[in-house]
């Protein structure tokens, strides 16, 4: 068996940048994708917090249109896909990349809670920052606000009755840690 250790690969979201919490960066190596720039107006405090980690190693990567394909249609399934934002595709789509690597570890650090339901139905690590985390996998459903039919693709307007539709979640699943 292969006794070599892993190369742990950090991959931040949006609100692990934004946390401003310390990330521990010692032999990891950290990296993002390219959205989070557009994402991030210069100047602020968020800007600063992302510059700082850039300093210090932050690579930006983009991932394959293939793995961003997989995440799209994964996150349809789960009802995930209207909280992502592309920012969010494309970090789980880089996650997918890497992880094809036996070489390399790969965990996304997240406070998104949609982006850990997903990383959970695809069998990606993640670690949270500062929130305790899910522990529950949703699965999210439409329902109509009008006549209250249910929808397992994100439909906005009720195609029966015309109101608008609401997300909510259709069943939990307890993970095993
Ligand atoms: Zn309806």
């Amino acid at each position: 068996m292969n006794t070599k250790k892993k190369k742990r690969i950090f991959i931040l979201d949006t609100s692990a940048i934004l946390s401003g919490k310390p990330i521990n960066l010692d032999k990891a190596t950290i990296v993002t994708t390219p959205g989070i720039s557009i994402e991030l107006k210069p100047g602020g405090r968020d800007y600063r917090s992302f510059q700082f980690l850039m300093e210090r190693g932050l690579s930006i990567q983009s991932p394959s249109g293939e793995s961003i394909d997989k995440i799209k249609t994964i996150s349809s399934k789960t009802g995930d896909v209207t909280r992502l934002s592309q920012t969010d595709i494309e970090i789980l789509a880089l996650a997918l990349d890497i992880i094809k690597d036996v070489e390399k570890e790969v965990i996304v650090l997240t406070d998104d809670y949609s982006i850990q339901n997903v990383a959970n139905v695809m069998n990606i690590k993640f670690e949270t920052i500062s929130q305790p985390g899910i522990t529950k996998r949703f699965k999210w459903t439409c329902r109509c606000r009008g006549c209250g039919k249910k929808y397992k693709d994100n439909i906005k307007i009720c195609p029966i009755c015309g109101a608008e539709t609401k997300t909510v979640i259709s069943s939990k699943k307890i993970i095993e840690k």
